[in-house]
């Protein structure tokens, strides 16, 4: 028996109602990976990832030709011959505008696939609740010159900070330059009260470090620092997934990390389209166990 077998033996991989046409479809070049690559490391995270894309509102980062090809689109809306998998959904504050787009279960990320899906951004909201977020991100972007130890820190830093709010910080790599510090909140504060609080906390990491940290959004002033981008907490906004691919050449992932996994040897890019499974079966559990039963509300005190 493979590997492959023994493992599906001991655990079903979900299976999809949507086809995949033109399976062979290369989407990563270097890698090697193909739609159907993609679809078959879906299948294997789907257990982990669904509470993180399902049921909540999605930008989508779609590349019909393959990370190397010209046609790039940032979709918010419904596009031409979109499958029927993917939601389109009446955003309560915006019923004139264009619909958004969601998914609710593993058809639904099949057929982003199907349709060369190659980012996934979320809101940190889920459509039950539109108005009161269930986390906040935090998302470490270090200029150029910094050294990766400096951004490890930096991420520890923010759960210190974040834990004496009386809060459970997560981390996840980015699968580009970075780290994600992520926060579940039970929803109960509004979205402005939870940017305003993400603000706070880039605003004192950089007011009690300047040289190390900066939270205005200045490319110029990045050189040799940390910008602490708490911009991902507005009404609107979004943060690739934990477990979405990267459009960048490596087939790299944003990976969810238990705290001590968070060494020098993972970079932010470490995890990729083909190692994800080996680690994913070595693994005790769901390197994020527990994320969502260790939300808090946020104090109104900021
Ligand atoms: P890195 O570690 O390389 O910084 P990242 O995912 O954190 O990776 P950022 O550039 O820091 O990338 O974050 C950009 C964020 O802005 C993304 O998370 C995404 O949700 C959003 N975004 C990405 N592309 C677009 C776009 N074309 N238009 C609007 N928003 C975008
Ligand atoms: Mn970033
Ligand atoms: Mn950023």
């Amino acid at each position: 028996v493979t590997r492959e077998t023994e493992q599906t033996a001991a655990r079903p991989l979900p299976t999809a109602a949507v086809t995949l046409t033109h399976p062979d479809r290369i989407y990563w070049p270097d890698e090697g990976v193909t739609k159907e690559g993609l679809a078959d490391y879906y299948a294997q995270v789907w257990r982990f990832m669904a509470p993180y894309v399902v049921n909540r509102p999605l930008a989508l980062l779609r590349l019909p030709d393959g990370i190397n090809g010209r046609q790039r689109f940032f979709q918010k809306h419904a596009w031409k011959g979109m499958n029927p998998h993917i939601d389109q959904i009446i955003d309560p504050k915006d019923k004139q505008g264009e619909k958004l787009l969601r998914i609710t279960d593993f058809d639904g990320v099949v057929a982003l696939v199907q349709s060369a899906v190659l980012e996934i951004h979320p809101w940190g909201t889920t459509t039950d609740n539109w108005e009161k977020p269930d986390m906040i991100t935090m998302d470490l972007d270090p200029g150029e010159e910094v050294a990766w130890e400096d951004v490890i820190a930096a991420a520890y830093e923010l759960k210190a900070r974040l834990e004496a709010e009386g809060l459970a910080p997560f981390v996840k790599t980015s699968g580009g330059k970075g780290l994600h510090v992520v926060t579940p909140l039970t929803p109960k504060a509004g979205w402005v009260q939870v940017k305003a609080f993400a603000k706070w906390l880039g605003d004192s990491m950089s007011a009690d470090n300047p040289d190390r940290y900066l939270a205005t959004a200045t490319k110029a002033k990045r050189k040799g620092r940390i910008f602490i981008d708490y911009l991902r907490n507005g009404r609107g906004n979004t943060a690739v997934a934990a477990y979405s691919t990267r459009a960048r050449p490596g087939a790299a992932v944003s990976m969810p990390l238990e705290w001590s996994e968070l060494t020098a040897d993972i970079g932010p890019a470490y995890f990729t389209v083909d190692n994800t499974p080996t680690r994913l079966d070595a693994l005790p559990g769901d390197p994020w166990d527990g994320f969502f039963a260790a939300a808090k509300p946020l104090e109104k005190k900021r």
